[in-house]
């Protein structure tokens, strides 16, 4: 999976042409590749596989656009939906919170909509109700969706004989594509319903009511199953997948469950060690233990206070990295103490500067004699 080859790169177009330039160009390469063509090429049938592939993702309207935006895992998230399973995708998620077997409409269900969220830290670790005003459509009051004036029938399509698939192409590429006069359907509407105009669904804002759960991530995406747009007559509804995004904390960062937050400390408290109350993101303020000798950078681990974990389970650590502050502005009375402390460093220097400096001493010399020595 690590060097997966791009879908727009594998049919050799730019991302955004349209279906017809998507068509041609599997055309092409699906003909150049043709196992029947390539006998002895043991590539050939990789990339006729490869080619196919793509095609399947980029000519679904539904599954290209989640490509576009999630790349390969937004489309690994349907199927993963589809088969109930799967492991290791953030898109497991869905089956976690939504419908437990996550199961996804057949086809004959509207179009899935996208929206994001944005949420801050507190509230991700928190969790949180949204409620989410979504531009959807539904199905139609009046016609019960059939987009037909109530009375009256759908009449067979004349386009496709009501088979609502027409064949294209030639050779042996025949492309059986739903029928353009009826959309796949094979009736068409003599009589449009006037409440909808026979779409058969209307433009709604839907509140929908998000449940963010606590430990939620930056990128994790949250399917409602049935709040997309209204399917076709009698079709279930899309899903609605909502993108949480949390927004950067002034203090704190994340690290999968663990939380990270950077504390300053001074020399005196350095040495001498001290006790301090951090404010932290979710409960009580945390008591920090600061032992004499603390080094600068080094991190103190505070179990069980950071971020809840998603899935249930032990929550994440804090984190907290202490930054040794050098004073830039010292009082006069500062200055003096400091400079008593250096007369006495100088000459009782601490064993550590000590042998380090006799190690750095003895190192360059040590250099210098061998380079005599030859
Ligand atoms: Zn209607
Ligand atoms: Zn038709």
């Amino acid at each position: 999976m690590a060097n997966r080859r791009c879908y727009y790169e594998i049919l050799e177009i730019e991302k955004g042409v349209d279906d017809e330039k998507i068509k041609l160009s599997f055309r092409k390469l699906a003909m150049q590749w043709h196992p029947d063509r390539n006998a002895g090429n043991p590539d050939a049938e990789a990339r006729f596989r490869e080619v196919n592939e793509a095609y399947e993702v980029l000519r679904d309207q539904d599954k290209r656009k989640r490509y576009d935006r999630y790349g390969f895992p937004g489309i690994e998230a349907s199927e993963t939906a589809d088969r109930s399973g799967g492991q290791g995708s953030i898109f497991d998620i869905f089956n976690d919170l939504f419908g437990g077997s996550g199961g996804r409409q057949q086809r004959n269900s509207g179009e899935d909509l996208q929206i994001e969220t944005l949420i801050d830290l507190a509230e991700a670790a928190k969790g949180i109700t949204r409620k989410i005003k979504v531009p959807r459509s539904e199905s139609c009051g009046d016609c019960s969706g059939s987009g037909c004036k109530p009375g009256s029938k759908k009449t067979k399509c004349r386009k496709c004989d009501g088979q609502g698939a027409v064949l294209q192409g030639q050779g042996f590429f025949r492309i059986q594509r739903a029928c353009p006069a009826c959309g796949g359907a094979g009736q068409t509407i003599a009589d449009p319903c006037k409440n909808c105009g026979g779409k058969g669904t209307r433009p709604v804002q839907q509140e929908v009511e998000v449940k963010i759960p606590a430990g939620v991530d930056d990128g994790v995406t949250l399917r409602l199953t049935g709040y997309g747009e209204a399917g076709p007559a009698r079709g279930a509804p899309g899903d609605l997948y909502v993108l949480i995004r949390v927004r950067k904390h002034p203090f704190y960062q994340r690290n999968g469950t663990d939380l990270i937050c950077e504390v300053p400390f001074s020399f005196a408290q350095a040495a001498l060690g001290d006790s301090l109350e951090l404010p932290c993101i979710i409960g009580d303020p945390v008591k920090l233990n600061i032992p004499a000798g603390l080094q600068s950078m080094e991190v103190l681990r505070v179990p069980g206070r950071g971020m809840p974990n998603l899935r249930g389970g032990r929550p994440g650590d804090l984190l907290v990295q202490m930054r040794l502050e050098t004073p830039r502005k010292l009082t006069t009375k500062q200055q003096e103490l400091f400079k008593e402390l250096k007369d006495l460093e100088d000459n009782h220097p601490q064993s550590q500067t000590k042998s380090f400096f006799e190690k750095i001493r003895n190192f360059f010399a040590g250099s210098a004699d061998s380079t005599k020595a030859e």
